[in-house]
């Protein structure tokens, strides 16, 4: 089938067309630049970026596929969770696109799309595995036996991992988003210098304690602020900014990298799919792979499909709309979309 994939739930318009589960034939994704001026994002302006320019990024991408509406199958769009007013301009425009080719439409949760994003690109991303989740919003750690079935084994307690690094980056002065300002940074710092706080690391005794799994960064982020504000005072913040970066970036990456092991010992899964834009971090990936050695396998999505697309909620929608689940005229949007299939 041939799927028009829409994706609107914060600060990125993006539609796809996607055949079957990995035939990328067109894909657009404009990102609002507006807000870099206020250094995050500002929901009305989003909504107001989607509805100027969502006819034209799905007129390309439908261009680009070279096809019409008419030989679209089916239509996915972003249900939730994400900015109310972002999610709606989505939504509505598939639900009137799907009405008037009269094809079905399929509500996406956005985090199962982030999910399927590593699967379009790499075959072997198939359960069962150990996901992480690591996004500007959302940090869950997951089983999944099969697709639609979601054990959320672990989650952050307060800031979202990408979360962290964005506020990280703007409490030392450097630039928007901060995962990649903070890596770029910290490619020439000494991440042992200034020794930062890893909380929750080494809490919980078996897997039925929540802080087990669970993880946190407020902790990190709130050291960082005062170690800043120390080599400030001394007038050294500028030259030590290369290592606080990499002493940052080294902290969140052993919680994220202990955790996510935790999982694969407990689960006796060696198999671990990332997704989201932390899923980006070099020094993630690679303590990962150093750590599940020789016999893991570790899948990442392209820097392209690891931040908001729509060709991850096409495919998303492909897999929902097998299994039957297509909404009608009624489908809505929901800011804090429920995960389907997932238990605790
Ligand atoms: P959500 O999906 O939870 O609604 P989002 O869609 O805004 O959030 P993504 O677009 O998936 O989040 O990811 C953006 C985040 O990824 C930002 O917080 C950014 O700092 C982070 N990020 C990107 N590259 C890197 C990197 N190399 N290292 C660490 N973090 C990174
Ligand atoms: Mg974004
Ligand atoms: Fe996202």
């Amino acid at each position: 089938p041939l799927i028009l994939g829409i994706e609107t739930s914060c600060d990125e318009t993006s539609a796809a067309v996607l055949r079957g589960e990995r035939d990328l034939l067109g894909h657009v994704i404009f990102t609002q630049d507006i807000h870099t001026l206020y250094g995050g994002v500002v929901p009305e302006l989003a909504s107001r970026a989607h509805l100027r320019t969502v006819d034209d990024v799905v007129e390309g991408a439908l261009r680009e596929a070279g096809v019409t509406l008419a030989d679209i199958d089916v239509v996915g769009v972003t249900a939730g969770p994400g900015l109310i007013g972002a999610l709606l301009v989505g939504v509505s425009w598939g639900k009137a696109a799907a009405f008037a080719a009269g094809k079905p439409v399929v509500g996406v949760h956005h985090m199962e799309g982030h999910l399927f994003a590593t699967h379009l690109e790499h075959p072997g991303a198939e359960p069962p595995f150990v996901g992480l989740l690591v996004s500007g919003g959302h940090t869950m750690l997951l089983w999944v036996p099969a697709w639609g079935e979601y054990r959320l084994l672990g989650a952050t307690r307060d800031d979202a991992a990408g979360e962290a690094f964005d506020k990280a980056a703007k409490i030392l002065g450097l630039g928007y988003p901060g995962g990649p300002s903070i890596q770029r940074a910290a490619t020439e710092g000494d991440p042992a210098r200034h020794p930062l706080p890893r909380p929750l690391l080494n809490r919980g005794e078996r897997p039925g304690d929540r802080e087990y799994y669970d993880m946190s960064f407020s902790g990190l982020k709130n050291a960082l602020r005062l170690l800043a504000r120390d080599l400030e005072s001394k007038g050294t913040l500028a030259e030590e900014t290369p290592h606080v970066a990499a002493s940052f970036q080294a902290a969140a990456v052993d919680v994220l990298t202990a955790k996510t092991m935790r999982a694969v010992r407990e689960m006796n899964c060696p198999r671990v799919v990332l997704g989201g834009g932390v899923a980006n971090s070099r020094a993630l990936r690679e303590a990962l792979a150093r750590k599940l050695g020789s016999r893991g396998e570790l899948y990442a999505p392209s820097p392209r499909l690891s931040t908001d697309n729509a060709a991850m909620i096409a495919r998303a929608a492909l897999f929902r709309w097998r299994r039957g689940e297509t909404g009608g005229l009624d489908l809505n949007a929901r800011a804090d979309l429920p995960f389907p299939g997932l238990t605790r």
